[in-house]
């Protein structure tokens, strides 16, 4: 998997403080993306093991509280991102009990694959659908246009 950027500290994708990273690898073309660099899934950096330690050493550090993980791209649910995304939930869950986990995916809840929903059972907030340049409302809150659902599931 790659990824396109890790922020250690971030205060705009999700509630509270929280680490952040955007995977490489989108195939919705959404017309109006914000961010067309990220569709290939070459573009960017290797997501190596080190910085998944480092992402859990930063949710866990104590000297900047962060409330949890943000995980959008790119798109994380992006077939080829499954297995290292998964992985990282998972860690994330089992060294980071009381963070939480907010995912944004092109991809609709109603039609997510058995794989996809793998992870999806992890996280705590899943903001699903593509962008609609006509439905596109700045004042929406997590989401870039009215389409999109902000799913929050009882773990
Ligand atoms: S899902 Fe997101 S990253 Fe992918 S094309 Fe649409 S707006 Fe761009």
């Amino acid at each position: 998997m790659n990824y396109q950027q890790y922020y250690p500290v971030d205060v705009v994708n999700g509630p509270g403080t929280r680490c952040t990273l955007f995977v490489s690898g989108c195939e919705h073309q959404c017309r109006g993306c914000y961010n067309q660099s990220t569709w290939r899934l070459d573009s960017g950096h290797l997501f190596t093991p080190q910085l998944a330690d480092q992402i859990i050493a930063d949710l866990n550090d104590s000297r900047i509280y962060r409330r949890g993980l943000s995980l959008s791209g790119g798109d994380p649910l992006h077939p080829a991102n499954l297995s290292g995304v998964l992985k990282l939930v998972k860690r994330v869950r089992a060294e980071c009990p009381d963070k939480d986990i907010w995912l944004w995916s092109g991809y609709q809840l109603s039609e997510l694959t058995d794989a996809q929903r793998d992870i999806v059972r992890l996280v705590d907030v899943l903001i699903d659908g593509k962008f609609e340049q006509a439905l596109a409302d700045p004042a929406l809150e997590w989401r870039g246009s009215s389409n999109q659902v902000i799913h929050r599931f009882a773990l």
